[in-house]
């Protein structure tokens, strides 16, 4: 099957043997009876299982061309599974320019459990493997980055990690698997906020992971049941539901993208901006290379860079809705020094691009005049 054809029908065949419904059925229940101890259709208890998970954690491993699919309650409850593969001692080379939240977990509850981590730019392959120590298990990147929309080569990082026997992991989130696919490029592991694109609608928060190595397949369905950050059965009916029609709307998101991109590029008092299909930006030709388009995140700072200038932005907007978060069909616009990075240091945020009027646009799918009618009156 095509993409298309996968977003919609991927490991979805035989969803339903009770009734033959064409939508997997949400079933919210805590357990599964058994005939004798031991004997049951496949699920138990829904920690260890449920049938609308399973039909969720299909959907993503064939969405992102791979054998194991783990849905999870939080992008971040997927990382923490991710992480808790390691042990005290292990290091993590990580992108320095990072979602906070995955910031936040790494620098503070798993630097305390022991493991190290180095946050660097990952331009650079030298700069990335003189970072390599014996005891390095796991480079993480994230491509393109939050909110800096720095694009990040998976396949050269991937050939330095299989050089090294390091594990690498790639957060999908911004690109989706209909933009990029980590797997192909040579990544050991993808894992998504499915709270963003692949839910699509802002009405869910879940994460996934997808693997094609089935001991470490394994190692995380152990975790996952373990620790118990799973996603319900209601969580995975609005994921399953929302990458149904994820490649009409990255199609319309990268479309509408584009449009605010190169009106922003051309307006009098913006200075830079950010996003990944303009010729000028610094990884555009990485990008053009492992991206199908470029999705509709854009960034962009204003000149003088004032902090009550990007504040009086982000209240003017009428469209576009103030808030954290990104990837739902409606057009959303965050100011990442006061909200989303709030949890990193002045001068950590500032040092890879989080300077005071940089404001995230999330561009979602309304009709593209009205999104630039009203950047035009909040820039006014
Ligand atoms: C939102 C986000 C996360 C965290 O996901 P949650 O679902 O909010 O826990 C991780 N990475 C990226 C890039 C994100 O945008």
């Amino acid at each position: 099957m095509k993409f298309n054809t996968k977003a919609i029908h991927g490991g979805q065949q035989d969803i339903d043997p009770a009734y033959g419904s064409v939508m997997s059925p949400i079933y919210q229940t805590s357990t599964f009876s058994q005939k004798t101890p031991g004997s049951h259709k496949g699920f138990e208890y829904s920690r260890s299982g449920n049938p609308t998970r399973s039909a969720l954690e299909k959907s993503i491993a064939s969405i992102e061309n791979g054998k194991h699919g783990l849905a999870f309650a939080s992008g971040l409850a997927a990382i923490d599974a991710i992480i808790k593969t390691l042990k005290p001692g292990d290091e993590v080379i990580s992108t320095n320019d990072l979602y906070g939240g995955t910031y936040r977990l790494f620098n503070t509850i798993y630097k305390d459990f022991g493991i190290k981590f180095h946050f660097i730019g990952m331009q650079s392959m030298d700069t990335i493997e003189s970072y390599i120590t014996k005891n390095t298990k796991l480079i993480w990147a994230e491509t393109p980055t939050n909110p800096m929309m720095n694009v990040v080569d998976i396949e050269a990082i991937s050939k330095i990690a299989k050089k090294h026997k390091v594990l690498l992991a790639v957060d999908n989130t911004f690109a989706t698997a209909y933009l990029q696919r980590p797997l192909d490029f040579g990544a050991d592991i993808v894992m998504h906020s499915a709270t963003k694109y692949l839910g699509g609608h802002s009405d869910v928060i879940s994460g996934s992971i997808v693997v094609n190595d089935d001991k470490l397949a394994e190692q995380l369905y152990f975790i996952q049941n373990a620790s118990g950050g799973i996603a319900g059965p209601m969580d995975s009916f609005l994921v399953l539901r929302g990458i149904k029609t994820l490649h009409l709307r990255m199609q319309r998101h990268s479309e509408n993208g584009r449009a605010v991109a190169e009106y922003l590029q051309n307006h009098p008092k913006v200075e830079n901006v950010y996003w990944p299909g303009l010729k000028d930006h610094p990884n555009h030709d990485i990008a053009k290379k492992q991206m199908k388009d470029f999705g509709g995140m854009v960034s962009f700072t204003t000149k003088g860079n004032s902090y009550k200038e990007a504040i009086k932005f982000v209240e003017n907007i009428k469209v576009f809705t103030l808030a954290e978060s990104l990837g739902g069909v409606e057009s959303l616009a965050g100011h990442p020094a006061s909200m989303t990075h709030a949890s990193i240091p002045k001068e950590e945020r500032e040092k890879i691009g989080v300077v005071d009027s940089l404001i995230r646009l999330s561009v979602g799918i309304e009709d593209k005049e009205d999104l630039l009618e009203d950047l035009k009156q909040a820039l006014g």
